[in-house]
């Protein structure tokens, strides 16, 4: 797309700090890291997240997260893997990516506070409701 950012990062029109690149992905440094080092793994296709990749395009995207997170895992303690997906999720660029954080044992990130449990019929209504959603 002509107006998508991470297209123009892939064509080369908007300048990035490259950390890997191959036919199908790059790997860039996000501008904005939460830990040093903080990487971005795009697929060079376009679209929007996961929820619309073609299933052809995980593999290769899923090889690339798993190269740079070898070598983040040693530059830092441990990562976190995510995709931020549609705006609820937090998603700030429409273009498939997912973020590589390098993580210390000692760096006082919370990404995910809990926020209670299910009692046992909450539970069962989740579930249905999800299992359902996958049989559509
Ligand atoms: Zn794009």
């Amino acid at each position: 797309m002509s107006d998508c950012l991470f297209c123009k990062i892939v064509k080369g029109e908007i300048p990035s700090f490259k950390v890997y690149e191959d036919a199908q992905t790059l790997a860039i440094l996000d501008i904005a890291p939460v830990n040093k080092g903080h990487t971005l793994v795009i697929p060079k296709q376009h679209c929007v997240s996961i929820v619309d990749a073609p299933e052809e395009l995980l593999l290769p995207t899923m090889k690339t997260i798993k190269k740079v997170s070898i070598a983040l895992a040693q530059y830092a303690e441990g990562v976190n893997i995510t995709e931020n997906v549609n705006k609820a999720g937090g998603q700030l660029v429409s273009h498939i990516h997912f973020h590589i954080i390098p993580r210390y044992l000692q760096d006082g990130l919370q990404l995910w506070p809990s926020r209670g449990g299910y009692d046992k019929e909450e539970a069962l209504a989740t579930l249905a409701a999800i299992r359902k959603l996958l049989k559509e």
